[in-house]
């Protein structure tokens, strides 16, 4: 061992750099890092992980699951640049964010079906606090070596000469997403302090609780489009110590909507198409709760969650649009929520031509343009599978037009496109019944279209915490005064997205969602500060199509629809070529870079 310090102590090292013989850690760790393609459980995060399959013989761990040879085990390892950032290279200062990096460790074993979390480490008493299962392991060369180059790496990244000390024996490590956090205190027993402790700790998480340090809690309730781009925005345009966000979503996930087509079509699967929430805590300081809002209250400025009571200075109600249960679409298949998309996918694999039918039960619904969409991509299928001969492709809808509502020069595009893809249009067609058993949809005036594949756009419906509250209009959806989008009864709670879309007479679109959160966040931040020149409410909104073919995109600039001036928003169809399909891919990519960083 003598001589191992020694040959350590010839070079120079600390903070990550090194000189002597300690440069070959350096390189080791890089080459290793590159080979077995390490990447961060999470943005910012210290933990970083590789798909491995086990090579050992079989592990029994504590919860019974018996990891087996060649099971997939996500091997861990430390950043160690990050975690040298700080003076000390003691573990202990990074709990908190070692124990976020874990609630990502547990939604990425989940999502990529690997057995366990593995990982050897000088540190097993603070992984035995983060709830590691730890093992020691034995005293043979092997270890010994592994001992050796934990040591050297601990003298590069150390920032000071005690790093070159020889590190405790290494311990094995194991977890799994049902491992539970070991609290300092032991269940039972311990003094008055520690119950106090544990009453406080079995509370529900959020017991309407008071900003701290004099910052405006700006409350976001939906972390879809709408939501998320407020929470971004407002961390990017705030300064240090002005606004504490918290953002309340009942699904762990962002789903990019526009995308469950693509998962319809098998081009994409769900991963692809959503990120956990929890990412924006990391990116931009967001503090996300994971609980069904169940009660808006305005006047208390409260919002009662499943998880408990958050109150705020301003609110920002984006709970988007919410499907609505139906005797007409039970069962139904169509990709306005993902786990439908996926049921249609399903259907899809099997389908060899027939009689399909695509259209909304009622209006408004997300994006109008999508059902136009799903037809035109089932012609390019059919073309593709070459059965077009023997299929039959129908669009039904409300509106005795296509695209009635965007104006006549959106009619007359889209008629173009239903002859140029052969699709049929049943206009005026209120849906009345639907039997399932015989496949025949039934509309009000009498009409009778038989289908061999229903694609059915479910009724949308205001979620239940806004219509049952002083915000909503006479429809139930949310009430607001143009442009602020403040409740005009409430000024310092907002709406935008899908949840106010109906009641101010636009689609719903994200885009839309979109610009009103930029607005609103500038307009937070204007009132938290005096002065602030920021964003203009851009009443303008975009829904691209793939249709397969070609891509082409619906562009609206709604200002004078929305203040009376025009009947119509003013709409151009652009696009309408192959390279065009491009621009959906690209914004899909652009939309997760930016809000996720990838
Ligand atoms: C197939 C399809 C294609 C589309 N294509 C386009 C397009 O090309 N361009 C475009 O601009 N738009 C498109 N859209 C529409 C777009 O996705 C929506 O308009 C947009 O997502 C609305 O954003 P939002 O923030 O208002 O609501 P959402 O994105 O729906 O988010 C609402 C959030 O609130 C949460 N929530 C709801 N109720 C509760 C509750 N009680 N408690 C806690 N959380 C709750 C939900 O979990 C969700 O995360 C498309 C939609 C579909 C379905």
């Amino acid at each position: 061992m003598r001589v191992w310090q020694r040959l350590l102590g010839f070079s120079r090292s600390g903070r990550g750099r090194a000189a002597g013989p300690l440069r070959v850690w350096l390189w080791w760790e890089r080459l290793t890092t590159w080979w077995w393609r390490l990447r961060p459980v999470r943005p910012g995060g210290l933990l970083l992980y590789s798909v491995q399959p086990w090579k050992g013989s079989p592990v029994p761990l504590a919860d019974g699951t018996v990891v087996r040879p060649g099971d997939p085990v996500a091997e861990l390892h430390l950043h160690n640049a990050l975690f040298s950032q700080r003076a000390t290279d003691s573990p202990w200062p990074h709990l908190t964010t070692l124990r976020q990096d874990l609630d990502f460790l547990r939604e990425l074993l989940t999502r990529d079906r690997l057995v366990a979390a593995h990982g050897v480490t000088v540190f097993g008493d603070a992984a035995r606090r983060l709830g590691f299962e730890v093992r020691p392991l034995p005293p043979s060369p092997w270890w010994r070596l592994v001992r050796f180059f934990l040591w050297g790496l601990r003298a590069v990244y150390h920032p000071t000469a005690r790093g070159h000390k020889p590190p405790p024996w290494p311990v094995e490590v194991w977890w799994r997403p049902g491992y539970t956090l070991p609290g300092r205190v032991k269940r039972g027993g311990g003094s008055p302090a520690a119950a106090r402790w544990r009453e406080r700790a079995a509370a529900p998480i959020l017991q309407a609780e008071r900003r701290r340090g004099g910052m405006h809690r700006v409350l976001i309730l939906g972390g879809g489009s709408g939501g998320a781009i407020a929470a971004k925005r407002l961390a990017q345009w705030s300064r240090p110590g002005e606004v504490e966000v918290v953002l309340v979503d009942r699904s762990p996930w962002h789903e990019y909507r526009p995308s469950y087509l693509w998962v319809m079509t098998g081009k994409r699967e769900p991963e692809e198409v959503r990120r956990p929430l929890k990412l924006l805590e990391a990116r931009y300081g967001t503090r996300v709760v994971q609980a069904a809002v169940t009660r808006i209250d305005p006047q208390a400025r409260r919002v009662d969650t499943e998880a408990g009571s958050l109150d705020y200075d301003f609110l920002v109600v984006a709970l988007g649009a919410v499907l609505r249960p139906d005797p007409r679409t039970e069962g139904y298949e169509g990709p306005w929520e993902l786990e439908h998309a996926l049921r249609l996918r399903d259907r899809l694999r099997e389908f060899r031509g027939g009689h399909v039918v695509v259209g909304p039960v009622e209006w408004p619904y997300r994006c109008p343009p999508a059902p136009f969409e799903v037809a035109f991509m089932l012609r390019y299928l059919a073309d593709q599978r070459h059965v077009s001969d023997r299929t039959r492709i129908s669009v039904f809808h409300p509106w005795q037009q296509p695209m009635e509502t965007f104006g006549p020069l959106m009619v007359e595009g889209f008629l173009a496109f239903l002859r140029q893809f052969r699709v049929e249009f049943q206009g005026g067609f209120q849906l009345d019944t639907h039997d399932r058993d015989r496949r025949v949809l039934r509309s009000t005036d009498g009409r009778v279209l038989e289908y061999d594949l229903a694609v059915l756009v479910p009724p949308h419906a205001p979620p239940e915490p806004v219509r049952n509250s002083p915000l909503a209009a006479a429809g139930g959806y949310m009430e607001v005064t143009l442009p602020s989008m403040a409740s005009p009864r409430y000024p310092e709670v907002y709406g935008i997205g899908d949840v106010v879309a109906p009641t101010i007479g636009l689609g719903m679109a994200g885009v839309f969602a979109h610009f009103q959160a930029d607005h609103v966040a500038t307009q937070i931040l204007d009132r938290v500060r005096g002065v602030y020149l920021g964003e203009l409410y851009n009443m303008v909104g975009v829904c691209v199509m793939d249709t397969g073919y070609m891509g082409a995109a619906v562009w609206c600039d709604f200002t004078d629809k929305l203040y009376g001036r025009s009947p119509y928003p003013d709409c151009r169809l652009l696009g309408g070529m192959r390279l065009f399909r491009s621009v959906k891919v690209g914004f899909e990519r652009l939309w997760f870079a930016s809000l996720f960083g990838g």
